[in-house]
């Protein structure tokens, strides 16, 4: 079977123990007598949904949020064995969870575990407690170790710890320090991301003039992230992820990749046949069982910058065999003036089938993967 003839499925849990003030994504805290009606409508979306399209081979299944670990074990538990009635997983699907420290205890993940997942990805994002209060996150770092070992206690090998850069009160020494502590736990993946000040966050308004860490210091410590994951032994192989070898994202990678996705929840986008759908985030219409959602048929032309700007992330970039089988054009042709041009730069190599971003040009994806949107 080809890649795409697989489809991965996102579920999204809007559910916070109390809302970031950094975080523009669709959750909501204080929620708690919403639980049942939001995981019914979840499981009555998922059944409709397979009805009309039938059961899919799954290679991947990711359920994010908001915080999944907030609500009990059981609602989760219950969403992963219906998708797993209503769709044909493959057998060495990848089944992931994100979860956060003081939501997540042994017996929650113990449940997860038993249930299939295989995969966990943990918030930490910062090892000092200073930088964590300053993020308005609830957990400490001791409290995240607890989550950590207890995620193998339970039997997880696959975990990711997700880390922020350019924070408030962070340094490049407390940043260094944050990569030495994770790097001493030796997880199988790694992601960093610099902190985005959203429009609408409380954040927003408080730094918008003045962010909490300098262009330069940001940039340096973008630089560290790159230099000391590498040197642990650890596979760059997106913009800001990292893996041991053979423990890449395969959900991620789908997503850079195309691979068709189905999305459940309020916000959940999903591609599936050239189509891109995203839903509505009004929690109280999805309760009352209103799945509508925003749809964008993709045009050819659409799909060739996809290809592009999605596949360049990767640092393996993307296949010229792989465009021409999906597009019946030639990569080399098509794009003959913009790969020139970063091939001069020295942004871009091409190597075999391959076309992929240098270093160099990794450093400034933006700019680079904006050519090729015509
Ligand atoms: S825990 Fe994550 S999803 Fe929830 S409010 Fe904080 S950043 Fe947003």
């Amino acid at each position: 079977m080809k890649s795409k003839d697989y489809t991965e499925i996102y579920v999204h849990i809007p559910f916070c123990a109390r809302k970031c003030d950094y975080c523009d994504f669709v959750s909501f805290s204080g929620c708690k007598d919403k639980f049942d009606a939001y995981f019914a409508a979840l499981k009555d979306q998922i059944e409709k949904t397979s009805e009309t399209v039938g059961k899919l081979p799954i290679v991947s299944c990711f359920f994010g949020g908001g915080t999944p670990s907030v609500p009990d074990a059981s609602y989760i538990t219950g969403v992963l064995s219906l998708l797993k009635e209503k769709f044909d997983f493959m057998p060495d699907a990848e089944i992931s969870i994100e979860v956060n420290p003081n939501s997540a205890n042994l017996s929650k993940l113990t449940e997860y575990r038993k249930a299939g997942f295989n995969r966990l990805s943990i918030g930490l994002q910062s090892a000092n407690n200073n930088e964590l209060k300053a993020l308005s996150r609830l957990h400490t770092f001791e409290e995240f170790l607890l989550t950590f070992n207890n995620a193998k206690k339970a039997g997880f090998e696959n975990i990711n710890i997700d880390l922020m850069s350019a924070i408030p009160l962070q340094t490049i020494d407390s940043y260094k320090e944050t990569l030495n502590k994770v790097l001493l736990l030796k997880p199988t993946h790694i992601s960093s991301y610099s902190l985005i000040l959203e429009e609408g966050t409380p954040f927003y308004e408080k730094y918008k003039d003045a962010p909490p860490v300098g262009e330069d210091e940001d940039r340096e410590m973008y630089y560290l992230t790159k230099e000391m994951l590498k040197n642990a032994g650890y596979n760059r192989y997106e913009i800001s992820n990292y893996a041991k070898e053979g423990y890449e994202c395969k959900h991620n990678l789908g997503y850079w990749r195309r691979v068709p996705y189905l999305g459940f929840g309020i916000a959940a986008a999903s591609l599936y046949k050239n189509t891109r759908f995203q839903m509505h985030s009004d929690l109280d219409r999805f309760i009352n069982k209103d799945y509508s959602s925003d749809t964008i048929i993709l045009a050819k032309k659409d799909s060739m910058e996809e290809f592009m700007f999605l596949g360049l992330r990767c640092t393996d970039g993307v296949s010229k065999e792989e465009f021409f089988k999906e597009f019946d054009i030639d990569l080399n042709e098509y794009y003959k003036d913009e790969i020139a041009k970063l091939k001069e730069q020295e942004l871009l190599k091409e190597e075999g089938d391959r076309l992929f971003l240098t270093d160099k040009g990794l450093d400034v994806a933006n700019y680079c993967m904006s050519e090729f949107i015509k």
